[in-house]
């Protein structure tokens, strides 16, 4: 059973990523949505919300399951039995640091494989900081996450 896992900050979950989730959930037999707890980064939501919105989310993908872990990926993965990477690229910007990143992992543990998907061109502009941006305007953000996210942007920004 071949299980890949989409890992990242996911404050909060855009369109952009449940775009690579189910596409990856098209090609693998699960896909784990790992959620990274890191300390040094200022998110905008905790790991539970955003494990949580993510549940939400892809409540629809039979085959999606979603997590958190600390630590190394390669690690984690391990101890899920997972053997695939999901990454999504945007731009060429992204690139160079996915390069780093997936052949560090590649070192850690050589049968470890990173498989990049390109973005869908409507969200190739699309990443977590820019929604937050726009919606701490109190600008619309439904084209760029569900509902639910949109909602409980609402209620971080009354605070
Ligand atoms: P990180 O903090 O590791 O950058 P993110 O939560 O921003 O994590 O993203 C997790 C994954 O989703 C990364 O592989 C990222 O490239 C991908 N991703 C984020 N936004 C988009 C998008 N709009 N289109 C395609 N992939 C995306």
């Amino acid at each position: 059973m071949a299980i890949a896992v989409c890992s990242g900050s996911f404050d909060p979950v855009t369109y952009g990523h449940l775009d690579i989730i189910a596409r990856g959930a098209n090609v693998f037999d699960k896909v784990i949505v790992a959620v990274l707890i890191n300390s040094k980064k200022n998110s905008l939501f905790s790991v539970e919300e955003r494990v949580e919105l993510l549940r939400q989310a892809t409540a629809d993908m039979k085959n999606v399951e979603v997590d958190s872990f600390d630590g190394l990926l390669i690690d984690y993965m391990n101890k899920k039995g997972a053997q695939v990477i999901i990454r999504g690229l945007r731009a060429v910007s992204d690139f160079e640091y996915e390069m780093q990143v997936a052949s560090i992992n590649k070192k850690l543990d050589e049968h470890i494989e990173t498989f990049f998907m390109m973005t869908n061109n409507q969200y190739s502009y699309l990443s977590s900081s820019i929604v937050k941006e726009v919606a701490k305007y109190k600008a619309s953000v439904a084209d760029l996450v569900p509902p639910i996210v949109e909602e409980a942007l609402k209620r971080k920004m009354a605070e």
